[in-house]
């Protein structure tokens, strides 16, 4: 299909969604970009995409013997808001909503992420050996390779190539510095650093959106910058009931100062936090609950919200920044644009891995030790490619975090984009129930995702976008989730009565905090009661919502292949060891052996550093 001709169905969608006639965007044009968007998702996906917009469009024959374009604009809101009483086709019509507005965020947004450029990088791009996996030899040979460089496989990366071994690090995706990042369209940035153009999810009831980042520095290139400690009680848990020595509190606590040093951590300075955290703050002092700015690792950040599209300042430093810089200049090489496909064995023995270059040829490296360290969707599936272990917890044991956005309109301007992406928190419910809430916003124009209806009224909420506060509460689950699948990841999920139960809690928490701050109404995301107009109508939540029908969305997926002493339950042993298989270690978000129910991503950093120093005494001193 030509870049000028996107099918009519499509155009009709656009034009049912975003109604040009009430003020939106040209739906010929919008189609326009939303194919050359979907040709950068899975293939699957977008025939999926198209092939729902197609149903739409034969419902608008049936029921009227015309297009939904040629439809006037109250017939086309009739339609669809018909189609909303369905759950099935209410879901549906949300999902695919959900595109056409990022799209259309995005590119009317665009010029307001430009702005953000005048202001240069508070530091120099960085120099990391990196090669494209096209100018690099299909076999060689090294002491250490390491499949994946987000936050687990750079601390490994850097420990063991401290100790002089020589590293290769083998990574899916590809080197975006802050240079390529100004250079690109914000949704060329969103389709190139996430797994399959962000556009992976758990199945279940309800479905669980979870982008996961691609890319040299993983996921924390994209991601937001937020730093938690593990908690004392879950180390308890990961020593006591998993057997984990380095998780005793005196010796990880060491592993975690090292990990925040790396990150050089700090609070969100008020100056740039922005209105979004800034009523957080506000709301959460007024009824007195615990709360604060964000400990985050962004030194010198200046609040231009796009944290989630990649930090076009450096001043976020993702291991891209912090981490694999040492290694490299302790002799690490970085080989990008290529997929590790499973890990080659003699006998009980890893010796290597096999892997794939974009245009299918194929690639060796031979190893004294294999580490994987490519996510807790991704390494399950090498692991079974691999044909090394049948244990039957690879693969379970899936925690995620499920979360739920809640907006809260205020007659002033907030502009919640103008300022950190993630930047206070609000604690009072975390050790009594589990809940977090963080005031999150998105890069401009993302964020419209969330807003709720169609047509007219859809774009009046899009107008009104600046006056949002948005949050996001995130509960500890679990485990709840499945990671499925031999050549391509499937990944499902199960959220139980009592997870649900806390998400709505999750919903009334946010609520109150936002009434408190001074909101006129509060955008809840429960089909409902959509809209709260005061406090007193919180309480109807619990009796309307269910939570079966909540939009969620996760980003911390973790315990795929967990770590412990106990070989039923654990693939891993309580040193990284895979077990069944010698010289192979499994060392990322897979192996925390329970929801660390703080973002993670310091937690994995300092289990990485904790193994890598096991690794270390075992095969380096
Ligand atoms: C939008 C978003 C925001 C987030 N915000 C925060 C936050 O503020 N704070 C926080 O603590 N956590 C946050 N997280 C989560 C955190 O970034 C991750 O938990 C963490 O990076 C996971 O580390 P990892 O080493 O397990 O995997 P990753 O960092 O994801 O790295 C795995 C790497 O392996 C590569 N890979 C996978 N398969 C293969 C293969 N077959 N061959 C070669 N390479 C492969 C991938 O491309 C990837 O680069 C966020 C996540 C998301 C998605
Ligand atoms: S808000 Fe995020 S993207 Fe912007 S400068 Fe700060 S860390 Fe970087």
């Amino acid at each position: 299909m030509s870049k000028e001709t996107p099918p009519k169905s499509l155009v009709s969608f656009c034009a049912a969604i975003l109604p040009q006639e009430a003020g939106g965007p040209d739906p010929s044009d919008l189609a326009v970009k939303l194919m050359l968007y979907l040709k950068r998702l899975p293939k699957d996906f977008a025939r999926g995409y198209l092939t729902a917009v197609n149903i739409f469009e034969a419902i608008s024959y049936a029921k009227y013997k015309r297009r939904i374009s040629d439809l006037s604009i109250e017939e086309r809101e009739e339609l669809i808001q018909k189609l909303y009483r369905n759950k099935i086709t209410f879901n549906l019509i949300e999902a695919l909503k959900a595109l056409v507005l990022l799209v259309n965020g995005a590119y009317s947004n665009a010029p307001e992420i430009a702005q953000a450029f005048e202001n240069p990088p508070v530091r120099p791009d960085v120099n990391l050996d990196t090669v494209s996996a096209g100018y690099f030899p299909s076999i060689s040979r090294c002491d250490v390779v390491i499949v994946g460089s987000g936050a687990g496989g750079s601390i490994v990366a850097r420990e063991l190539s401290a100790k002089g071994a020589k590293v290769i690090i083998v990574e899916e995706g590809q080197h975006h510095a802050s240079r390529d990042i100004r250079e690109n369209m914000p949704l060329d940035r969103f389709a190139s650093m996430y797994r399959d153009g962000g556009a992976t999810a758990l199945l279940g009831v309800p479905p669980v959106i979870m982008p996961i980042g691609k890319g040299v520095g993983g996921t924390t290139l994209i991601n937001s910058g937020t730093c938690y400690r593990t908690p004392e009680k879950i180390l308890d848990v990961w020593y006591n009931k998993f057997g984990l020595d380095f998780a005793q509190k005196d010796e990880f606590s060491q592993y975690l100062d090292d990990a925040e040093d790396t990150f050089q951590v700090g609070p969100v300075p008020l100056e740039v936090m922005g209105n979004n955290g800034l009523k957080t703050l506000q709301g959460a002092q007024k009824l007195n609950w615990k709360s604060g700015p964000l400990i985050r690792n962004a030194p010198g950040c200046d609040g231009c919200c796009q944290c989630a599209i990649g930090c076009p300042h450096n001043a976020k430093l993702g291991v891209h920044l912090s981490v694999l810089p040492v290694a490299c200049q302790n002799g690490a090489k970085i080989v990008t644009d290529l997929r590790v496909h499973h890990v080659i064995t003699e006998g009980s023995k890893a010796v290597g891995i096999a892997a794939t270059r974009s245009d299918k040829s194929k690639i060796i490296i031979y190893a004294d030790l294999v580490v994987i360290s490519a996510g807790a969707t991704e390494s399950p599936g090498i692991i079974r490619r691999s044909d090394i272990t049948a244990h039957p917890h690879l693969g379970r044991n899936l925690a995620i975090h499920p979360a739920v956005a809640v907006a809260g309109r205020f007659q002033e301007d907030i502009y919640p984009w103008r300022g950190v992406l993630q930047s206070a928190s609000v604690e009072e419910f975390h050790d009594s129930d589990g809940i977090l809430v963080e005031a999150t916003a998105t890069p401009p124009g993302m964020g419209s995702m969330v807003l709720p209806g169609v047509g007219s009224k859809l774009l009046n909420q899009i107008a009104g976008a600046k006056h949002l506060v948005s949050l996001g509460a995130m509960i500890s689950d679990g485990p709840n989730g499945r990671v499925l699948g031999k050549n391509r990841t499937f990944l499902t999920y199960k959220l139980s009565d009592r997870d649900g139960k806390r998400l709505i809690k999750g919903i009334e928490v946010c609520a109150k905090i936002l009434f408190a701050a001074g909101a006129v109404e509060v955008l809840t995301g429960v089909s409902k009661k959509s809209v709260l107009r005061n406090e007193s109508e919180i309480k109807e939540l619990a009796s309307l919502a269910d939570y079966k029908e909540l939009h969620l969305a996760a980003f911390h997926p973790t315990g795929t292949v967990r770590a412990g002493s106990d070989e039923q339950i654990c693939p891993v042993d309580k040193n990284g060891k895979l077990r069944g298989c010698e010289n192979l270690f499994v060392i990322d978000a897979s192996l925390l052996p329970s929801s660390p129910t703080v973002n993670p991503q310091i937690s994995i950093m300092a289990v990485a550093k904790a193994v890598s120093e096991r690794i270390i005494a075992s095969y380096f001193s």
